[in-house]
Parts: structure tokens; C-alpha cells; sequence
């Protein structure tokens, strides 16, 4: 189906001003956004406007109870000029899923995808070309009721906007082991790229930057025993030859990254094991020396090593990176199929046709 997006384009792009050879990260914005309105069970007054503030009513229900979800996904230019998203339907039914655990409405793929493409296409100069870089996309959904009680809204917002963003370069991350705070626990909101979810790890890792990390390497909520995620990662060990990564099991966010590196695997006919993996087999490993490898997976960076893990007072020191080999070419890898330079022989790439004007 074919959406009436309405469009308002800016009368002064501020393009111009920005130092495209110095962005922070997520600090500039490009010149439009995409809204849509929830609004008697059905999605309307969609739009594209002028980046700017939102009016916010001082009850607005997300601020107080944090009915809240998100997705970051990115548009890279090809050496064709052209722009292409990586794997953009699985946001969207990743974002289908924060919503329907945190009792918002879903957003038609359909709806989705035209609202993206009409965007990344009205902004197409803000896409980087310098090599590296990309086009950071931020879809947002929140409650807009303007009620003081708790209870799920009846009216939610969905935003999108971008930021040109430079080459993430990946310093290696060294990582605390959690054995105190808790992220996520069975029946809890992991799963979902839930707002509130990162709320809660901001004191735990302010305490664990303090003490030279900057990650913290969650545990299961119960025993911190199991290993789950870091930050915004998917985490990934080898020992011994082989790949481990934690099973999904509800606490864990179904990194796209995630999936998409397991999917590399087995294309060179590894299998990953995808289970529950201990903090003791890890440090048990790295005391007989067969822990390889361990990487953070995300949209952000793509692959991040990990140099160091804490644990209750001690830190085991990895390998070099320069030896993890499978690692940096699953990253070499992934990098081009997202650029075009090698085959998407899975059909992830979602490509943006920059010669249509609107
Ligand atoms: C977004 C996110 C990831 C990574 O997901 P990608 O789809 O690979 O970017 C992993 N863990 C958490 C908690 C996240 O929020």
C-alpha cells in the first residue's frame, strides 16, 4: 500500500555549516524528520518536516512511565553513488516486537519502509561519502497521552530522524563482568530495545568507568553466572577453535549483527554454538589459554574486540587483535557486503534509488 506522506521541505538547509570530516557522534542532525501519529487505533497525519522540537504537554505518559522503544539501523553510499540500508525489515519487526512487549501499537512495514526511503532520499546529500562513514537512522516510538495515571496510551508518536556519522573506529573495549547490577532477568523487558532499559545501566557503568571499563558485560539477573550482552552488543567467545555466542532466551536483544555474523559463519561451513555460556568457562578458558577471541556485535561499530575482561578484582588480558583473524574478516566482510563491494548474496542490502527525484 501506498502512503500520503506529506512533505514540507526546510527553506534553509544547514548543511552547509557542518564539518563533514569532524561529526560526533549523534550530535548533528540532517534537515528533515519523518512523524506519524497514533491516534484512535490507526496511523496518521504522517509527515516529513523541518528538524526541530517536538511541543511536549508536561504529562506526556513516555516521560513519567517510559512507554518508550527505539531501533538504530544505518545507510551507507556505494562507490556507485548509490545509498543502501542494511537489512532494514528486520528493524522493523524488531521494533514491532519492543512494541508489542511494552503495549504499543505496530507499525506497517509498508508504512516503514516508504517513510524511510522518502526520508534518506529528501536527505540524500547528508549521507556521507567518505569511506566509513554512513548515515545513522534513529526510529522512535513513545506515549503521547497527556494523563498522570498507569496505564498503556491510547495515542503514541513515531519519529525518525538521522545523523551523518563518521568511520567508527573500534579502540578495543575492556569489559567488567557483572556480578552486582542486573540488566535483564526472565520475563523482564531485554528482548526489547525498550527505553528504559538502558536508563538502567547508566549508574553501573558510570561505576565501572571509574574503574578503567567501559563496558559492563552483563549476567543473567538471578545467579550472575551466564553470560548476556554488553551495552549495545551482542557478545561472541572463541575458545579453542570454536564460536560461542549466548542463546537468545528472552533477556538477550536479537542483535541484527548478531544474526547476520551467524549467517557468515555458516557460509564458510562454521557453526556457532548458540547456547548458555558460563563466566567460569570463560576464565577457565583464558587460564588454559584457549580463549581466542571475544567481540562485541552491534550496529554501531559492527565488530568490536574486546582487551580486557574484569572479574571481581582481577582482569584477564586477550589476546592481540591483530591475531583474531576470523573476527576481523567476518568484520572485512560484513563492511562490504553494507558498502557493496563483495555480493549480498543474502539479499540484505536495501538500496535507495538516488536519480528519483520527489
Ligand atoms: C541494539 C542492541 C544490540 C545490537 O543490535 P544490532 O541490531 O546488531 O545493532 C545488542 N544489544 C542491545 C542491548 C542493543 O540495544
Amino acid at each position: 500500500m501506498k502512503y500520503d506522506i506529506k512533505v514540507t521541505k526546510t527553506n534553509q538547509s544547514h548543511i552547509s555549516e557542518v564539518d563533514f570530516e569532524n561529526l560526533p557522534f549523534g550530535r548533528v542532525f540532517s534537515d528533515h524528520m519523518f512523524i506519524a501519529d497514533y491516534k484512535n487505533g490507526v496511523w496518521g497525519d504522517l509527515r516529513i518536516v523541518p528538524f526541530d522540537n517536538i511541543p511536549t504537554h508536561p504529562a506526556t505518559s513516555a516521560l513519567h512511565y517510559g512507554q518508550s522503544i527505539f531501533e538504530g539501523l544505518k545507510a551507507f553510499r556505494n562507490s556507485n553513488g548509490e545509498i543502501q540500508i542494511f537489512r532494514p525489515t528486520k528493524n522493523l519487526e524488531r521494533l514491532n516486537l519492543s512494541a508489542a512487549r511494552m503495549a504499543m501499537p505496530a507499525l506497517p512495514q509498508d508504512l516503514f519502509m516508504q517513510a524511510l526511503d522518502t526520508l534518506v532520499l529528501l536527505d540524500q546529500k547528508w549521507v556521507p561519502t567518505s569511506a566509513g562513514s554512513s548515515l545513522y537512522i534513529r526510529p522512535f516510538m513513545f506515549a503521547t497521552d497527556e494523563y498522570v495515571g498507569i496505564k498503556a496510551s491510547d495515542n503514541y508518536r513515531f519519529i525518525i530522524f538521522t545523523c551523518p556519522v563518521q568511520s567508527y573506529y573500534s579502540a578495543p573495549v575492556k569489559v567488567l563482568i557483572a556480578d552486582k547490577h542486573v540488566r535483564a532477568f526472565p520475563g523482564g523487558t531485554g528482548e526489547a530495545k525498550a527505553a528504559g532499559n538502558y536508563a538502567a545501566t547508566l549508574q553501573p557503568v558510570q561505576e565501572a568507568r571509574a574503574n578503567g571499563f567501559d563496558q559492563i558485560l552483563w549476567t543473567d539477573g538471578i545467579e550472575f553466572k551466564y553470560l548476556q550482552e554488553i551495552g549495545t552488543m551482542n557478545v561472541f567467545l572463541q575458545i579453542d577453535g570454536q564460536i560461542l555466542t549466548p542463546a537468545l532466551n528472552g533477556c538477550i536483544l536479537n542483535g541484527i549483527t548478531r544474526n547476520s555474523i551467524l549467517q557468515l559463519l555458516a557460509d564458510r561451513g562454521i557453526v556457532a554454538i548458540e547456547r548458555n555460556i558460563t563466566v567460569d568457562e570463560l576464565v577457565e578458558a583464558h587460564q588454559k589459554g584457549t580463549l581466542e577471541d571475544a567481540f562485541g556485535a552491534g550496529t554501531a561499530a559492527t565488530i568490536s574486540h574486546i582487551s580486557h575482561i574484569g572479574y571481581k578484582g582481577t582482569t584477564l588480558t586477550l589476546p592481540d587483535i591483530e591475531g583474531r583473524t576470523l573476527s576481523q574478516e567476518l568484520k572485512q566482510e560484513l563492511e562490504d557486503i553494507k558498502h557493496d563491494r563483495i555480493p549480498d548474496r543474502h539479499g540484505w542490502v536495501h538500496k535507495i534509488a538516488v536519480n528519483v527525484l520527489i
